[in-house]
């Protein structure tokens, strides 16, 4: 028997709203299998699926902040959980596993990091802090000036095995250049030989 147009106003009202079928049955006083037909009759697609109860809705940005506690010196400290193999600080969301540090740098500078994100501040071991964070253009960047101010800046234009300073130089921590090339290499056949 067909619904009276008031109830099936009412449906449809309740189906532009969202509402599942079984909300419409309880709420209009149908059953559910009304409920689903006239929701395919009046051409309402399914309802909307509801996320988890427990499925976070902050963004990705926005909950790498909620683990982070505030550290002496402006310094952030994770209170997350770590990986096993390094202990990087790292964090699931929505089922996906992230890096902390580059969530946080993106989170920061509005952009993704390239390369790996390391702190630039004097507590690299722990800190998180977004606005001490660099990615690799931005760390080499940052030890190139330091190199020039400690007196261990280069002008060679390549390294002992033919790489670009340009492209390839890289600085440790406290300003000592290398060669990015070579370390990359060395890397290599350390991990072949083992
Ligand atoms: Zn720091
Ligand atoms: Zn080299």
């Amino acid at each position: 028997m067909p619904l009276d147009p008031k109830t099936v106003d009412h449906l449809a009202e309740l189906f532009a709203q969202g509402a599942t079928n079984r909300a419409v049955s309880q709420t209009a006083g149908v059953d559910r299998n009304t409920a689903a037909r006239y929701r395919a009759q009046l051409g309402f697609g399914p309802a909307p699926k509801r996320p988890a109860p427990n499925r976070s809705t902050l963004t990705v940005e926005q909950k790498v902040l909620t683990l982070m506690r505030p550290a002496e010196g402006g310094h952030m400290e994770w209170t997350g959980r770590r990986t096993k193999s390094n202990g990087t600080p790292v964090f699931t969301h929505h089922e996906r596993t992230y890096t902390a540090r580059s969530v946080a740098f993106r989170a920061h500078t509005g952009r993704a990091p390239v390369g790996y994100v390391t702190a630039e501040c004097d507590q690299p071991e722990w800190c998180v802090a977004p606005a001490h964070l660099e990615d690799e253009p931005g760390r080499t960047r940052a030890r190139a000036a330091l190199a020039v101010i400690t007196g261990r800046a280069t002008s060679l234009v390549e390294c002992s095995r033919g790489h670009a300073t340009a492209e390839h130089r890289r600085y440790l921590p406290d300003g000592t250049p290398y060669c990015g090339a070579c370390h990359a290499e060395g890397k290599r056949a350390r991990r072949a030989a083992a």
